[in-house]
């Protein structure tokens, strides 16, 4: 007897793709649908928690898990690499001939950082005097390069927005700031923030209060610095317009680039993201393709927040899609971001494709507990209470009680 079920592919077993398999497992009958999810290996890490291993300021087994126990009971596993989609057949082939076929695909491959993409990079100096945070690697060899740091320059650099968590690189330099103090060397490093933007961040009111952070706490900030290729010998950064920045230790943001598989099966922009619409976020040239996310081209920040209230709505309309009702869940492009600023301190950013970051109080007025765009020990203490809840709640789909879409409760009007 054939089976009629339906398959559900989900390419990817990051934070997105872990979350929606675990979520429409429990709703969608299993006599009327598979659901295999595909990762190129059997680990999960926890990313914001990269933010904090230079700094000793977490332990590696804290940030890094098995997959397979992550996933739910009735989901497939495969462990492979994505070798290429093929849209018109409907058929994802993976690395080693395996030919899986769907009927409903979820591209959730996420944003690799790509040191290749700028000359002089992968240098013998990488992962020492050229380190970096964006992986779990680079993260345990910077810890190393920082515990033997005695003072110097030490630059922290942005090849070219956009990045995931696009506050990371400044809460690195605020950390470092923190880190350099406590050991006595803050007097002896020059720590320089070098961006491709006119300023600290992307959104203006929070540009300036995270410029204004960066100043009080002596950081010098090169703005519209454009990399061309780092010099390892000489210890210098060059721009396209032939600026120098010299550095003792760097700390480079690679350019963030989507999976190659996706620029293969030619469903990808320049760099390698889904297009799709920014409200369900479904393929704008293939229905039955999806891209949760940092793998989609949504206008706001690719980050774990994002992730998680976008599948929030996506579960909802694949839900009605499957029971043949028409898709009533539209997302806003709620993103919900803390900043370590240092010393038990963080601020909070929260905003949406028409809003941007604010000031005022989260989640209830006046009382908060958190401060929207303001340093706060409580905004610190949710940042690090984030950990517990990704593992225990998030990633098994259990509803947390936020909202997916944003609230102007609270915040300040500009
Ligand atoms: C340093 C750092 C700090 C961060 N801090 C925060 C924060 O404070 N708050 C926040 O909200 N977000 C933060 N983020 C961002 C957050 O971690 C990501 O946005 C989030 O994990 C995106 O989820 P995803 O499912 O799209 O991708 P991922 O979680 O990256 O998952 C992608 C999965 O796809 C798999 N994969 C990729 N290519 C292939 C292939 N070809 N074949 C098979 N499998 C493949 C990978 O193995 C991976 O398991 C941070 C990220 C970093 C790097």
């Amino acid at each position: 007897m054939t089976s009629t079920a339906k398959n559900l592919v989900v390419l990817g077993a990051g934070t997105a793709g872990t979350m929606v398999v675990n979520k429409l497992r429990r709703d969608l009958p299993t006599e009327d649908w598979t659901i295999t999810v595909v990762d190129r290996d059997d680990i999960h890490d926890y990313q914001p928690g990269y933010l904090f291993l230079p700094f000793g300021m977490t332990a590696p087994d804290q940030v890094r898990r098995h997959t397979r126990p992550l996933i739910a009971d009735g989901v497939e596993l495969v462990l492979a690499e994505v070798d290429r989609v093929d849209a018109a057949a409907k058929a994802v082939r993976l690395a080693g001939g395996r030919v899986l076929a769907y009927d409903q695909l979820v591209i959730a491959t996420g944003t690799t950082p790509r040191p290749d993409q700028v000359p002089g990079t992968l240098g013998p100096q990488w992962h020492h005097e050229v380190g970096e945070f964006y992986t779990y690697e680079g993260a345990l060899a910077l810890r190393r390069r920082l515990a033997g740091f005695s003072g110097g320059r030490l630059v922290v650099h942005i090849t070219e927005m956009p990045i995931k968590c696009p506050v990371a690189p400044l809460e690195f330099a605020f950390l470092a700031d923190d880190f350099l103090t406590r050991r006595g060397l803050r007097d002896r490093t020059e720590l320089v923030f070098v961006t491709p933007l006119d300023g600290a961040f992307t959104k203006p009111v929070a540009s300036l209060a995270l410029g204004s952070l960066l100043a009080g706490k002596g950081i010098t900030v090169e703005p519209d610095f454009m990399i061309e290729r780092i010099d390892q010998d000489r210890k210098v950064i060059v721009s396209y317009d032939e600026r120098e920045i010299a550095y003792d230790q760097l700390v480079t943001v690679p350019l963030n680039m989507g999976a190659d598989f996706v620029a293969r099966s030619g469903l990808g922009d320049e760099l390698n993201y889904v297009p799709v619409d920014k409200h369900t976020m479904q393929s704008t040239a293939h229905p039955e393709i999806w891209a949760l996310g940092d793998a989609g081209n949504l206008p706001t920040s690719k980050a774990g927040s994002v992730a998680h209230f976008s599948v929030e709505v996506f579960v909802e309309n694949f839900l009605e899609q499957a029971a043949g009702r028409p898709m009533t869940h539209s997302f806003d492009g709620h993103a919900n971001c803390f900043v370590e600023s240092g010393h038990g301190k963080a601020l909070l950013l929260d905003f949406n494709y028409e809003t941007q970051p604010l000031t005022g109080h989260f989640p209830f007025p006046k009382v908060g507990p958190m401060t929207l765009l303001g340093e706060s020990r409580a905004n610190h203490l949710g940042k690090l209470a984030f950990r517990h809840v990704y593992w225990n709640a998030l990633l098994p789909g259990r509803p947390l009680g936020l909202r997916a879409d944003m609230s102007m409760t609270g915040k300040n009007p500009v």
